[in-house]
């Protein structure tokens, strides 16, 4: 079987409680690792440096982009964001499974790059429940509300390439079907064809 980890990418309306899931999925579950993007962005408070992300300057990310150095990259409100590749390939070959947390375009172009990973789309339960999530506590107003409730609808321009939809109603039950679909992901046919290969060549050797 290969010994290398599955790589997930988790997209998902904001509001989905991504976060907390793949918090709670390593709380519960050994062998993941997260992936840590660049952002060209100013650090929010409280976010730290190679723990949130890595802040780059635009000259330094321009140069990663030159050496190669991102998966994939994409701008997104006036800011650069990329995954490194270095640090993901690093842990899928100790057999971690990394997860990435990003936006449906850069996961469409992972899926380009790499057919084998696992794309996973968290939702609420219905309508009702995100409006509920993205109208908080009664802070934001109504245009603030509606915004928001129109940008979910785009973020799931796509979501039909996906894999796998998780509903997140339950946070428990939702991290263990996480887990359930990625354990599964390993045996994939299309991850272990190498497997098979070896087989008929040892297969034909002994003819
Ligand atoms: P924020 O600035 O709120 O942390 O992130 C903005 C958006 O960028 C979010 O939708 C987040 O998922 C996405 N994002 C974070 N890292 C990456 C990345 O490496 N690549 C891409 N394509 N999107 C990312």
């Amino acid at each position: 079987m290969n010994k290398d980890g599955v790589l997930i990418v988790l997209s998902g309306f904001s509001g989905a409680g991504k976060g907390t899931l793949v918090k709670r999925l390593m709380e519960l579950h050994e062998g993941y690792a997260l992936s840590i993007s660049a952002t060209t962005r100013a650090p929010r408070e409280g976010e730290m440096e190679s723990v949130h992300y890595f802040f780059k300057t635009r000259e330094e990310f321009e140069q990663m982009i030159e050496e190669d150095a991102f998966f994939e990259h994409a701008e997104y409100c006036g800011n650069y964001y990329g995954t490194p590749k270095a640090y993901v390939e690093e842990q899928l070959s100790k057999g971690r499974n990394v997860i990435l947390e990003i936006e449906i375009q850069g996961a469409l172009k992972i899926k380009e790059q790499r057919p084998d990973a696992l794309l996973l789309f968290v939702t609420p339960k219905d309508a009702e429940t995100l409006r509920e999530r993205l109208t908080g506590r009664g802070t934001e107003s109504p245009e603030v509300v509606e915004q928001r409730l129109s940008r979910a609808g785009e973020e799931a321009e796509g979501v039909e390439h996906y894999d796998y939809l998780l509903i997140n109603d339950d946070l428990d039950t939702c991290v263990e079907e996480m887990h359930s679909i990625i354990r599964d992901a390993r045996f994939r046919v299309t991850r272990n064809l190498g497997i098979i290969d070896e087989i008929k060549k040892s297969l034909k050797k002994g003819e």
